[in-house]
């Protein structure tokens, strides 16, 4: 059978591609997803207890990015929803990221911002060249507070040591000398009213648009044929391993309902040097929906088999490099989104890939 356009994976790229093509350009497109939903990994669904949750992990929409924010905004209302994060740390939930509020939290002391830097200053680890994201952490707040918040949350995160890991990881995470508190500083941020998988319903809502559902791409390959392909499955896939697998991070996730209405204060808590999840969120932190009990989610990294993270160390970058060579050789063929771009995008990254490439491609 022919297409005109193929989409493989219905995750915010995906979709956000489909949506262009169908609406703007007026064409059809077949998506084809493996799984038996939409939306990818910001999927979200009510639990038997009728609690929204993040089947995927929490997602917590922010940008900088006001043409994402509007495109977004045209299938779903906001609510607005500052994040915030705690950090066990010494036995104590210490506010994270590292900030003037952390520092006194951490030292029981009432430092000023300028007492603050003076006191990072001190700790500070030059480094001339900062080459990993150990680097990073050491050079900004020295090595006690990069024990205590980083090195084992990222060895757990990623299974490897933070030195062997790229600089853009813990540079994800600011430092601030002042008492914002808030996870991400981006001038919007928020939650979709009705979450996110009503969301990519309604971009997904038209006639042009046909969803394949449990259907691996793989099946169905040698069977269609098409004018443009945008794949956003994982890129070794794609290629067929032909350069090796590529490393991706998995999470297991482990979802437990309590018999109360709130577990923890913050909508999500890191265990950075106890246990062997990272972090607990609580769902109804981030919809403020009311409920007698509460569900919480606990994540397990390590290397399963569903894709998460790509891996940020040189040598994973160097193989995904060969990838790219052989994607250049491609015909017609668009390499979208976190899986087949090997990068670690946000959702607002994810779209922006997707609007540019239609943009510039395909419009
Ligand atoms: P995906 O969502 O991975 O979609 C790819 C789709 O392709 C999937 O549905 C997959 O099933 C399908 N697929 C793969 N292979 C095939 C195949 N062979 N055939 C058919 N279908 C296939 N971002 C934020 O902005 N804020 C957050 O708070 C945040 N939290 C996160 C927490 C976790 C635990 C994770 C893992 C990610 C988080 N993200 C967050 C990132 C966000 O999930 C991604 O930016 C976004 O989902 C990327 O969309 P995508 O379409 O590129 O990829
Ligand atoms: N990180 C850390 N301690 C923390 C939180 C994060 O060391 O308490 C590091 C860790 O390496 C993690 C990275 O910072 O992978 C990025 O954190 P973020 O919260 O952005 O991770 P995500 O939500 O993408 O999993």
């Amino acid at each position: 059978m022919h297409f005109k356009y193929v989409v493989v994976g219905a995750g915010l790229a995906g979709l956000t591609i489909a949506e262009r093509i169908a609406s703007e350009k007026g064409e059809k497109v077949l998506v084809v997803e493996k799984r038996g939903h939409i939306g990818g990994n910001v999927y979200d669904s009510y639990n038997d207890d009728g609690i929204l949750i993040h089947n995927y992990g929490p997602h917590i929409f922010h940008t900088n990015d006001r043409e994402v924010y509007k495109y977004l905004s045209r299938f779903t209302k906001w609510n607005d929803f500052w994040h915030r994060v705690l950090t066990m740390v010494d036995g104590n939930p210490i506010p994270m990221p590292i900030t003037l509020e952390t520092i006194n939290k951490l030292y029981h002391c009432s430092m000023t911002p300028d007492e603050m830097k003076q006191f990072i200053a001190e700790r500070a680890v030059p480094i001339e060249e900062i080459k990993t994201s150990r680097d990073v952490a050491l050079s900004k707040v020295g090595e006690e507070i990069y024990q205590k918040f980083f090195e084992s949350y990222t060895k757990k995160q990623w299974g490897i040591d933070p030195a062997e890991i790229d600089t853009s990881v813990i540079s994800r995470i600011p430092l601030r000398f002042n008492r914002d508190t808030r996870y991400f500083t981006d001038k919007y941020q928020g939650m979709p009213r009705y979450g996110y998988t009503k969301m990519c319903e309604s971009m997904a809502d038209s006639d042009k648009i046909k969803l394949l559902l449990n259907t691996d791409f793989e099946e169905i390959r040698d069977d269609i044929t098409y004018d443009t392909l945008i794949y956003t499955g994982p890129a070794d896939e794609y290629f067929h391993y032909k350069h090796g697998k590529l490393k991706y991070r998995s999470v297991g996730f482990v979802f437990e309902t309590h018999d109360c209405e709130s577990y923890q204060d913050a909508p999500v808590v890191n265990y950075p040097n106890d246990y062997d999840y990272t972090r607990i969120t609580e769902f109804k932190k981030m919809t403020w929906q009311e409920n007698k009990k509460t569900t919480i989610l606990k994540e397990f990294p390590g290397e399963g088999d569903e894709p998460y993270y790509p891996f940020p160390t040189p040598d994973c970058k160097a193989q995904f490099a060969l990838y790219q060579e052989e994607m250049k050789k491609e015909k017609n063929v668009y390499f979208l989104g976190r899986l087949a771009e090997y990068r670690y995008y946000n959702m607002d990254a994810a779209v922006r890939r997707a609007l540019d490439l239609y943009e510039e491609k395909l419009r």
